[in-house]
C-alpha cells in the first residue's frame, strides 16, 4: 500500500496536505507533536472523503522519537511503503537576535531542520529501494529572503533549503525528486497574531493565502508527472517575494 507521511498534519498547512494526498489516492500518515484532537479531525475528515490513514504521533525534533516510532512503523508496516514525504512541521518564536534565547534558537532549529534530516534519512532508503518518491520540503519565504525577528526561523529555513538541493542532486537518477515550497502569509494559528489588513498593502494580491493553494502547489510536486523537477523551490506568496 502507498502511503504518504505528511508531518505537522494535525493543523494548518499540514492539514490541507493530508486532504490532497488522500485525494490522491494515498494512505495517509498524520504526524503530529501533541495536538491528538486536531489529529484526529483531520483524519476523521480524509475519511468522510472516502480516503483512509492513520495517525503516527512523534515529535520531529527528538531524534530518539523519530526513530523508535516511525523507525518501528517502517519496520514493522512490511505491506506499506511511504512513496511521498512532505515535511511540513514547524515552528516560529519570534524575537530579535540581540534578546534571542539558546531555546528559541535550538526549538526552531531542531523543529525545521533536524526534523528534514532524522525523518528523511529513515524513509529514504524504501525510497532508494523501489527506485521512485517525492520528498516536499515546507520551507518560507523567511528562508529566502529572510525577516528581521526571525534569524532563528530564517536559518532553519534556508538550511532545509540547501538541503533540498543537495539530496535532489544525491537522489535524482534514483527517481527520487526533492523540491520545497516556500509559502508567504498563509492563513493559519502560526498567523494569527498578524494584522492581515495592514500586511495585504505590501502584498501584490492583496490578500494572506489559505493553506489549501499551499497544499496544491505540494500534490503538483508530488505528482508523477512532476518527475523532470527536482531542487527547485516553489514560492507560494502572492507575488510578494521578486
Ligand atoms: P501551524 O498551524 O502552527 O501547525 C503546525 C503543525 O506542525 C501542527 O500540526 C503541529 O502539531 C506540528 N508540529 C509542530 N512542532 C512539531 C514537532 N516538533 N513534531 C511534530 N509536529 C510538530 O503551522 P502552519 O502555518 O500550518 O505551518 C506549517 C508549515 O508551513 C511550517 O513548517 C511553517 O514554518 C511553514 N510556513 C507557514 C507559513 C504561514 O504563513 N502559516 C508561512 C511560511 C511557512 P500539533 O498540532 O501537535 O501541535
Amino acid at each position: 500500500m502507498k502511503c504518504a507521511l505528511v508531518t505537522g498534519g494535525s493543523r494548518g498547512i499540514g492539514r490541507a496536505i493530508c486532504y490532497k494526498m488522500a485525494e490522491m489516492g494515498y494512505y495517509v500518515l498524520v504526524n503530529y507533536k501533541a495536538n491528538i484532537h486536531e489529529a484526529d479531525k483531520t483524519l476523521a475528515q480524509i475519511k468522510q472523503n472516502g480516503g483512509d490513514g492513520e495517525l503516527l504521533r512523534f515529535d520531529v525534533a527528538d531524534k530518539d522519537d523519530i526513530n523508535q516510532i516511525l523507525g518501528t512503523w517502517i519496520e514493522t508496516s512490511t505491506d506499506k511503503y511511504i512513496e511521498i514525504l512532505v515535511n511540513n512541521a514547524g515552528i516560529k518564536d519570534d524575537v530579535l537576535m540581540m534578546w534571542m534565547k539558546d531555546e528559541q534558537w535550538s526549538n526552531v532549529i531542531k523543529t525545521s531542520l533536524d526534523g528534514f534530516f532524522y525523518v528523511t534519512r529513515l524513509v529514504i532508503n524504501s525510497m532508494l529501494l523501489k527506485k521512485y518518491g517525492r520528498i516536499i520540503n515546507v520551507v518560507s519565504l523567511s528562508g529566502l529572503k529572510g525577516l528581521p525577528g526571525q534569524v532563528n526561523y530564517s536559518a532553519a529555513k534556508a538550511g532545509v533549503i540547501g538541503a533540498t538541493k543537495a539530496l535532489a542532486q544525491e537522489v535524482g537518477r534514483r527517481g527520487i525528486t526533492v523540491n520545497a515550497v516556500a509559502p508567504g502569509f498563509i492563513k493559519t494559528d502560526m498567523t494569527e497574531g498578524l494584522d492581515e489588513k495592514e500586511l495585504r498593502s505590501i502584498i501584490p494580491v492583496k490578500r494572506f493565502g489559505t493553506p489549501e493553494e499551499v497544499a496544491h502547489a505540494v500534490a503538483f510536486l508530488a505528482s508523477t508527472e512532476a518527475a523532470y523537477i527536482t531542487g527547485e523551490i516553489l514560492s507560494v506568496n502572492g507575488g510578494l517575494y521578486s
